[in-house]
């Protein structure tokens, strides 16, 4: 039997992965259900293709010859092109994370990854800009306000002081839309598989959102725990 023909009509995902084999692995497993897949090597050829043909989803590696991961991220945004885009990262670059967040990654996955796993977070993401009325750039903890796209946080005049893993930490927390969030998912989106950070590394720095942002940190009006599953965000009804 001849091989089926590429799908014409799924979502298009752009793969820029300067390893032939891994990006070979990619296409194939993305074609098997019924992605259209565009491949790029070098991070400069796979800017030129993420402007020109416009896909609706970009995997990203990170270490590319040409342009990195960051770099292109950072100028796609820059361009105000405000496709998906979900981050390849290797298992022992730490702060792979936090810097792709601030250049505008909106998802990581660790190397090695599962199809499995690499799939539900395409679908997750695709899902998400289908609906851009979900994106939540703003939130209100009483006086404070927090800008989650400036990365800004006032309460009144008074600047509050949040690092990048608190901003992404509320960020993730906005997303769940009132769902838990688990510390192990708190790890993998905030921090990496990394052997030092442990889960009483949320607990820590949840009280210390919970010290610039509730107005009463020892009972959080905002920031839930959830007993043996993690934090939820209780936003303020408009
Ligand atoms: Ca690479």
């Amino acid at each position: 039997m001849p091989p089926p023909d590429p799908p014409t009509t799924g979502p298009r995902i752009l793969v820029i992965e300067d390893e032939r084999p891994m990006r070979i692995a990619l296409e194939d497993a993305l074609t098997a259900e019924g992605y259209r897949v565009l491949t790029a090597a070098d991070g400069a050829a796979g800017l030129d293709r993420a402007l020109k043909e416009k896909p609706d989803l970009i995997l990203l590696d990170i270490m590319l010859p040409k342009l990195d991961g960051f770099a292109l991220c950072a100028e796609l945004r820059r361009l105000s092109v405000s496709v998906p885009i979900l981050m390849l990262t290797a298992k022992s670059q730490v702060e792979d994370r936090v810097t792709g967040l601030d250049a505008g990654a909106d998802d990581y996955l660790v190397k090695p990854f599962s199809t499995r796993e690499l799939l539900a977070r395409v679908r997750a993401l695709l899902r998400r800009a289908q609906q851009p009325g979900k994106t939540i750039r703003d939130l209100s903890f009483g006086t404070a306000r927090i800008d989650l796209v400036r990365q800004t946080a006032v309460r009144g005049r008074t600047v509050l002081h949040l690092t990048a893993r608190e901003f992404a930490m509320l960020r993730l927390l906005a997303e769940a839309d009132g769902q838990p969030v688990t510390r192990e998912r708190f790890l993998d989106v905030v921090w990496g598989y990394t052997a030092f950070p442990t889960t009483r590394t949320i607990d820590n720095h949840i009280a210390a959102l919970r010290a610039k942002l509730e107005p009463d940190p020892v009972h959080p009006r905002y920031l839930k725990t959830v007993h043996g599953v993690g934090y939820r965000l209780e936003r303020e009804s408009e």
